[in-house]
């Protein structure tokens, strides 16, 4: 009778069909009678298979788990890259309106020249944007230009803008508003300061 540990140490080779024929058949016949080898050979030549497939799929779901994290972290990544640029566009190139009690205004005539000089006395840089100001269309369907409306802006000082950041002047010609319906209209917040052909010389604080 062959013993247990020989036949136990051999099983491996034995279903890889690597014994002799002599010892297949010793085996085969001891595992008819013994159940203790016949319970191992039954475990060594149960399909593995699934054992590795569900590892694999555990894995899977492990990688696709850290993938959808990685993913997440570099959505949360961008979405905070995309504020910050948001952020620092708003505060250094877009800005807010300027109010009343932070910009200081003056005009004056040089020639035939009207200029005003604006500045903002509350730390932060101008920004003056400019947009033309429409009449009523005309018969041929064009809408004159009748001014100029001028909008400051505060943003944060920064490399980006040029030289004195907290001024602006404007200029026009007096021939400007000399010409009907002319003016020039600074907004300060909700106030409108306008300049016209009655009044473009005169100083306010
Ligand atoms: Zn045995």
């Amino acid at each position: 009778m062959t013993k247990c540990h020989i036949v136990q140490d051999l099983l491996p080779s034995y279903l890889d069909g690597l014994v002799s024929a002599e010892t297949e058949t010793d085996i085969r016949q001891h595992l008819q009678d013994c159940d203790a080898c016949r319970a191992l050979h039954a475990k060594l030549s149960a399909p593995i298979e699934n054992t590795s497939s569900q590892s694999d799929k555990k894995e899977i779901d492990f990688l696709k788990k850290v993938r959808k994290k990685t993913i997440q972290k570099m959505l949360a990544g961008f979405t905070a890259l995309l504020l910050l640029v948001a952020a620092l566009t708003y505060f250094l190139a877009i800005g807010s309106p300027v109010s009343k009690k932070d910009l200081i205004y003056t005009t004056s005539v040089d020639g035939d020249q009207w200029r005003i000089n604006m500045e903002l006395t509350n730390g932060k840089a101008l920004l003056v944007r400019t947009e033309s100001i429409y009449g009523e269309e005309n018969s041929s369907g064009v809408k004159p230009i009748v001014g100029v409306l001028l909008k400051p802006y505060q943003v944060l000082p920064s490399p980006l803008l040029e030289g004195d950041n907290n001024s602006f002047m404007f200029g026009s010609t007096i021939n400007s508003f000399t010409k009907s319906d002319y003016k020039i209209i600074l907004r300060l917040g909700n106030d409108d300061v306008i300049f016209t052909s009655d009044n473009y010389d005169k100083q306010k604080p």
